[in-house]
Formats: structure tokens, sequence, C-alpha cells
């Protein structure tokens, strides 16, 4: 019945700009997460009354700020798994996982394909014949 379970795990759906998604971002994030109740230490009662900060379910949800790192070369679809930091387990259970969805932002010059950028611009005949090079503004 005490058997330790594993903490549940957590998706969270991260927003990035397209520059962000290229060159890696550092990111502090926030996630709600259940946790051991501090007041009547999980139990959910103390004595024989009901716990009043968590009404007896021995959880209370907590706000936690997460800082992940968000490697450079994500694409949307791209699922970060961060092992442990999903809700806390129970009876000594080990912590779910933190998934973090990544979702990029279209850039209104850039486009990509996988791992390729590719650039839309107008050059003159001038420019086409002598070559020229092309800076990435970020
Ligand atoms: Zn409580």
């Amino acid at each position: 019945m005490n058997s330790p379970k594993k903490g549940g795990d957590i998706e969270y759906n991260l927003n990035l700009q397209f520059e962000e998604s290229i060159f890696g971002v550092e990111k502090n994030i926030l996630v709600t997460k259940s946790e051991k109740c501090e007041v009547c230490g999980g139990i959910g009662k103390i004595i024989f009354e009901q716990c009043k900060s968590c009404h007896g379910s021995g959880k209370q949800k907590r706000n936690r700020k997460i800082k992940i790192n968000v490697p450079g070369g994500v694409d949307t679809g791209n699922v970060l798994s961060l092992i442990g930091q999903g809700e806390q387990g129970e009876n000594g259970g080990p912590s779910g996982d933190l998934y973090i969805n990544i979702s990029v932002a279209p850039h209104k010059t850039y486009k990509r394909d996988g791992i390729d950028i590719y650039i839309e611009c107008h050059i003159s005949f001038g420019y086409a014949s002598n070559g020229m090079d092309i800076q990435y503004q970020r």
C-alpha cells in the first residue's frame, strides 16, 4: 500500500525565437509541481484534524523555477527531457521527468529546413555575376 511510487511526468511547452533555436539559449521556466505538504509532512492530518494547508491531500502545488539549457539547433517538435525534474515520487520513489516541448516562431527573413537555413533575397544582376557575401544578421 505504501510502496514507492514514481512521481508523475510534467510536460511544458516552450516557445523559442528563431535565433534562440539556432544558437541555443538558457531559459528559466516556472513549473507547477505537486509536492509534499510541509505543514503536515504529507500525512494530510495533524493529530486527528484534517490539515488545513493541503485539505487532507498531503500535497500542495508549488511553483518551481527551473533553469534549462536549450542546445542550438533545436526545432519545433523537438522534446527536451529533464530526468527527475517532474513530480515528486511517493514513499521514497523516484521523481518523474519533465518534458519540454519546443516550438519555434518563424523568422521573417530566414527559413529553415532541418539544420539548413535558407534566405530569400533579391540581388541585382551585377552582384549575381560577381558573387557576394551575405552575412547572417542576428
Ligand atoms: Zn497538509
